[in-house]
């Protein structure tokens, strides 16, 4: 995998990425911005009305998020996509109940259950544990197969649902041709460690691949900061070394956690939350065992991600 350097802040806010245009990255109030939680989101500017991209998790996320959409434009939200069930994408749902709400089938079938329980959010992301009672769901209310087009005048949205999991079973990416723009949701995740705790990373490689093939110039993942193809090949190739290296201590008999810890990250040990390798090592062995049906355990998944923080990193290459 090519060598990188890998930066430790990066553009927050409103940030024009095509004609009308923008992305949503947030400040999170900590160095570098990728924790838990807190995604990007997207905004498009319509003739008649405008279109959202992700709604992010807690209010307080939102209600920024409100702010900054009518700074730049006066027009409603029409239409919100999501580009996967998680709740940092889809917590912010109901500030836009008059919009339609689209998803893909399986996204939506996600969702219908409901939010995780609250002592495992809390756990899971301590520094929003206040606000996830506050948390309403709002289902998306048009649902698709695999592909849709979004019209606005001469504007095209393309969606796309690869057809099986990825990141989650229902991922969504937006690809506007005109402005060769790709909104990749967590397909794509740059400079933050990918994290398949309900994720195929074996298609997840085959996602990121094709995302590849889209004419695009700009990307915008579902974590981290704007990019292009560049971070989407570092990103893939993670996940190629993990998927392989995983492989090899798994023929060989050794335990998931054990693997986790003696896989030699190089320049991904810089990228933020770089025990995620526990889950996706978890993951990979799960496939590599045909039992992905079956959900992660996320108690022991945050349990083991705890010690291995406490285990010392080595940063020599993959
Ligand atoms: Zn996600």
């Amino acid at each position: 995998m090519a060598p990188h350097t890998v930066p430790t802040r990066w553009k927050r806010g409103m940030i024009e990425v095509g004609s009308r245009v923008f992305a949503y990255v947030q400040a999170s109030g900590v160095d570098p911005a990728g924790d838990t939680g807190v995604a990007n989101a997207g905004l498009i500017l319509g003739r008649e009305g405008n279109v959202l991209v992700d709604a992010l998790m807690v209010p307080s996320m939102t209600r920024r998020l409100v702010a900054a959409i009518k700074k730049t434009t006066r027009k409603p939200i029409a239409t919100l996509i999501n580009t996967h069930h998680h709740l940092d994408h889809t917590g912010g749902n109901r500030f836009f109940r008059g919009a339609t709400r689209i998803a893909s089938e399986k996204c939506r079938e996600a969702l219908v259950p409901g939010f995780p329980p609250l002592p495992l959010l809390q756990r899971f992301m301590p520094r929003f544990a206040r606000e996830f009672p506050l948390l309403e769901m709002a289902l998306p209310t048009v649902t698709f197969k695999d592909h849709l087009v979004v019209h606005d005048g001469d504007r095209e949205i393309q969606l796309w649902h690869p057809g099986f999991a990825a990141h989650t079973v229902g991922d969504t990416v937006l690809y506007l041709p005109r402005e060769r723009v790709l909104f990749a949701g967590d397909i794509a995740f740059y400079y933050v460690t990918p994290l398949a705790f309900q994720g195929h990373v074996g298609n997840w490689i085959k996602a990121a691949t094709r995302l590849l093939e889209y004419d695009a110039e700009v990307i915008v993942p579902g974590h981290g900061p704007i990019g292009g193809k560049t971070e989407l090949t570092y990103m893939r190739d993670y996940l190629v070394a993990i998927h392989r290296e995983a492989k090899k201590r798994f023929d060989a008999g050794m335990d998931a956690e054990d693997a986790a810890a003696d896989i030699r990250l190089g320049v991904y040990a810089s990228w933020s939350d770089a025990e995620r390798i526990l889950p996706n090592v978890m993951r990979c062995y799960q496939e590599f065992r045909n039992e992905l049906d079956l959900p992660l355990d996320l108690g022991r998944m945050l349990d083991g991600m705890e010690r291995l923080r406490g285990r010392a990193t080595d940063h020599t290459c993959l």
